[in-house]
């Protein structure tokens, strides 16, 4: 199993690392080529425009956007999490892959907090609460209908799923836990190859 992570922009080496210590094949995705040696992909943290440019620069965006819809694995993790959701409703104008039926604020938890930690239960990896880290994270506003909420911080969905799809407002590849990178590669693992 190889698991490519989107390698514009963002937290990349940080996903890589991640997977490299659990034994994982792993490369940057870049180009449409190397997106189709991928079993699944993580789109990491960082700035969601910027990504959005180099997806369309390079002709990813259109791909990505079919394999999805066709069923091929996919984490998306804070602006990997805008860039997957159908809606941002605090920039109207801003594309999106337009694959799960969420609404996102940016930086809906304000700018001021840029940052914080939540112990979060999450019944899906287990019992043991997992340690989040928040920065300048997506506020989830609506969840739409077959789109499941795996974990809440102060009762707003954190962490979603919707069949391939996986998506968190926070970064888990900066926790000292696989558990959620764990839960994407059995998501990878039962996926049907296509
Ligand atoms: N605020 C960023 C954006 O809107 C996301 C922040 C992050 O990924 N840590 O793209």
């Amino acid at each position: 199993m190889k698991i490519g992570v989107l390698g514009m922009q963002g937290d990349i080496e940080e996903h890589l690392a991640m997977l490299g210590k659990m034994g994982i094949g792993t490369f940057r995705v870049k180009s449409v080529k190397t997106l189709d040696m991928a079993d699944g992909l993580i789109i990491p943290g960082g700035e969601s425009t910027t990504m959005l440019r180099l997806l369309k620069l390079t002709g990813l965006f259109e791909e990505l956007k079919k394999k999805i819809q066709k069923g091929f694995p996919v984490y998306g993790t804070c602006a990997g999490m805008i860039l997957l959701s159908k809606k941002i409703v605090s920039h109207s104008d801003q594309d999106s892959l337009n694959v799960l039926d969420i609404s996102v604020a940016r930086n809906g938890y304000g700018r001021q907090v840029e940052s914080f930690e939540a112990e979060l239960s999450i019944a899906s990896i287990g019992e043991k609460p997992f340690k989040a880290i928040f920065i300048r994270a997506p506020l989830i506003v609506r969840v739409g209908k077959g789109v499941e909420t795996l974990a809440t911080y102060e009762g707003v969905p954190v962490m979603v799923r919707s069949g391939n799809i996986l998506a968190s407002s926070f970064h888990p590849e900066l926790s000292n836990d696989s558990r959620i990178h764990e839960l994407f590669l059995r998501m990878v693992k039962n996926a049907p190859r296509g």
